[in-house]
């Protein structure tokens, strides 16, 4: 089946290429843009979601972690205040005699042990050391006025003495309780707890946390990180410097702020801090990033603050941003991917769905011709049904003319006739008579001669009007004749007519078999003979040729004469219907008509020539029953 190839045309070029070429120069650098764009996006919240449960988390951690601080400070807190009690004590600060001084130093040695204090020393309200714990150590506090310490201001004052501080002693950092020892309503002196607080850190280590405990100056007195420790988590003002440097709290130590390179707050008491890379701490130079979570610390003015590195957070949320820009490239791909399938089967629906059209289109167009080939081939039935029936007629009309043809010749010839009959009928009454009279005379053998001659004329009779019979019989279309038979036939019907004219008759031709019904061929013949004796009429010596050939599977016979042949007006029309030079009853003008005609329904052919030599020649083809084969070469 051909379809229609203009259904299928492609988009001119100049349409289908632009849009083309502008997603190829721009769809990648989009695509980028947006793996980047999500990318981020995708850090930026898995690190904002990261940091929400590391802070939840954190809070855990920070709240348990302070209660450990706050614990580990207030197990102390009434230890100071136990000294009350104490009877050597009061007796020692209403009168500091040295045995007095040497059995509380002893208790205070002994209860420092147990209790597993730094130190513990009383004072008296001037702020003079009066008795110590380590009263056996070089660096005895024995004796030394601890006036200036706020701890002891406080305390003999009625105060909480809470303090952390180096001591200007040993340079050592400790915790230090205070508390006013008081004797009928009335503060007769201080005793003071120095507790270390560095087993704190050991355990923040040893659990690898990283945290510091900041005190009211917002110094870092307590830190996981050594580095960290003593340095201001607030701005210091030189003034503040100034203070804290006179205050000797903290001995001599330099103070310094922590400064982080980047500090975001996050929530109240939150922050996220990054401090610059410490090579001992961390092998590569990345800056580090730390959540920091404070909580205040009860019963004291301190902060407690927990860090939680964020760089595995980090990496995880540069990983998780990777991922969505992966997970965003291959979307994509799988979308552009898809978008490519989809156009592709897409313009394959388009074809099939054009081609099903042209399909369709040609179905329809086969339905309209065949629809228009069975009217036309109902038509040309009809017209054949026409032509047959007019065939019929014509065959009909054709054998009526053959048949008035021959009606009309027997016309003709029936002068011929009777004169041919009367002619014997005369011979036989004069016979006739003559054999009765011989019978009476008794002369039997002359009687008998005449009676056989008399038989033979009767014969000549019954041949003539036999021949005249079978040629007024309707003929038919098929059959096969004898030419010689047919030619004897004819001659013998003509017989008086060449006798009286004294025909020369030339036969020159073989006895073939021919494709025609006999009683045809003997009418054709008849005409044909009939007409050239017309035409030699005035001829003197009249002469007939026969000639026969074979050709080209025919046989064609000549009949020749040398009548006065026929003029060029005549030649034009001698083969219609009732054209005839004949006068009166003579000719009718359909012999060569009928004869031509059925030389035709034969597959045969009448023709005539003009011999230069004068007369005529009509040529009479008719196709072989047996054809000689060609002789070879
Ligand atoms: P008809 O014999 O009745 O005239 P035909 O059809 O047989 O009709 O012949 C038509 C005419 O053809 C004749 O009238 C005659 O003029 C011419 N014709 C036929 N045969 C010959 C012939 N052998 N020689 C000359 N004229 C002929």
């Amino acid at each position: 089946m051909k379809c229609d190839s203009t259904l299928y045309r492609a988009a001119p070029p100049s349409l289908a290429v632009k849009p083309r070429l502008i997603r190829h120069l721009f769809l990648p650098p989009l695509i980028i843009a947006l793996m980047i764009g999500l990318g981020y996006i995708g850090f930026w919240v898995s690190e904002h979601y990261g940091i929400r449960s590391l802070s939840e988390n954190g809070q855990r951690q920070l709240e348990l972690h302070a209660r450990a601080v706050e614990s580990e400070i207030s197990k102390y807190t009434y230890l100071p205040s136990l000294l009350e009690l104490e009877s050597s004590v009061s007796r020692l600060l209403a009168d500091p005699s040295p045995e007095y001084r040497q059995t509380v130093n002893e208790y205070l040695e002994g209860l420092n042990r147990r209790s597993r204090s730094r130190a513990i020393y009383v004072m008296d309200t001037t702020g003079r050391v009066l008795a110590t714990s380590n009263w056996r150590d070089v660096d005895s506090y024995l004796g030394e006025d601890l006036s200036f310490r706020a701890y002891f201001q406080n305390a003999v004052r009625g105060q909480p003495g809470r303090f952390y501080g180096i001591g200007s002693t040993s340079g050592e950092p400790g915790y230090y309780l205070a508390h006013g020892l008081e004797e009928h309503g009335k503060i007769i002196g201080v005793a003071v707890v120095k507790v270390r607080l560095e087993a704190m850190e050991e355990r923040w280590q040893r659990a690898r946390l990283e945290a510091f405990v900041s005190d009211e100056n917002g110094i870092i007195i307590l830190s996981s990180d050594p580095a960290r420790r003593l340095k201001s988590v607030l701005p210091l003002s030189d003034d503040t410097k100034e203070r804290l440097a006179r205050s000797l709290q903290y001995y001599w130590f330099p103070l310094n702020e922590l400064q982080p390179l980047a500090r975001e707050k996050l929530a109240e008491g939150e922050e996220k801090l990054t401090f610059p890379a410490n090579s001992e701490l961390v092998s590569d130079e990345e800056n580090i990033s730390y959540l920091s979570q404070t909580r205040p610390l009860s019963d004291t003015p301190w902060n407690f603050t927990l860090l939680t590195p964020l760089q595995d957070l980090r990496r995880e949320a540069v990983n998780q941003g990777i991922l969505v820009a992966v997970a965003f490239a291959l979307v994509a791909f799988l979308l552009i991917a898809w978008n490519e399938r989809r156009k592709v089967i897409a313009t394959r629906l388009a074809a099939r769905e054009a081609l099903q059209e042209a399909n369709n289109q040609l179905e329809r167009r086969i339905t309209e011709r065949t629809t228009d080939l069975r009217a036309s081939n109902e038509r040309l039935k009809g017209q054949i049904r026409e032509r047959r029936q007019a065939e019929e007629t014509l065959r009909r009309a054709q054998d009526e003319l053959v048949q008035a043809g021959k009606l009309a010749a027997i016309g003709q010839m029936s002068t011929s006739i009777a004169h041919e009959l009367n002619q014997p009928l005369a011979a036989l009454r004069t016979l006739s008579g003559n054999t009765v009279r011989f019978l009476e005379r008794g002369q039997l053998d002359v009687a008998s001669t005449n009676l056989k001659t008399i038989n033979e004329l009767i014969d000549r009779m019954g041949r003539i009007t036999a021949s005249l019979r079978s040629f007024a019989r309707r003929g038919d279309d098929k059959g096969q004749a004898s030419l010689g038979n047919a030619v004897d036939a004819a001659l013998q019907l003509l017989g008086s007519r060449m006798e009286s004219a004294h025909l020369q008759l030339q036969r020159d031709f073989a006895d073939v078999q021919v494709q025609i019904d006999q009683t045809r061929l003997e009418q054709i013949l008849v005409n044909l003979i009939g007409n050239a004796l017309d035409a030699m009429q005035s001829q003197p010596l009249p002469t007939l040729w026969l000639e026969g050939e074979e050709f080209d599977g025919k046989y064609r016979l000549r009949v020749r004469d040398n009548g006065h042949g026929i003029d060029a007006e005549a030649r034009k029309h001698l083969f219609e219907p009732f054209f005839t030079t004949k006068p009166g009853e003579q000719g009718l003008g359909l012999g060569l008509t009928l004869s031509a005609s059925l030389a035709a329904a034969t597959g045969g052919h009448l023709g005539v020539e003009h011999p230069a030599s004068g007369g005529t020649t009509f040529v009479l083809s008719l196709p072989l029953v047996s054809p000689t084969p060609a002789e070879p070469i």
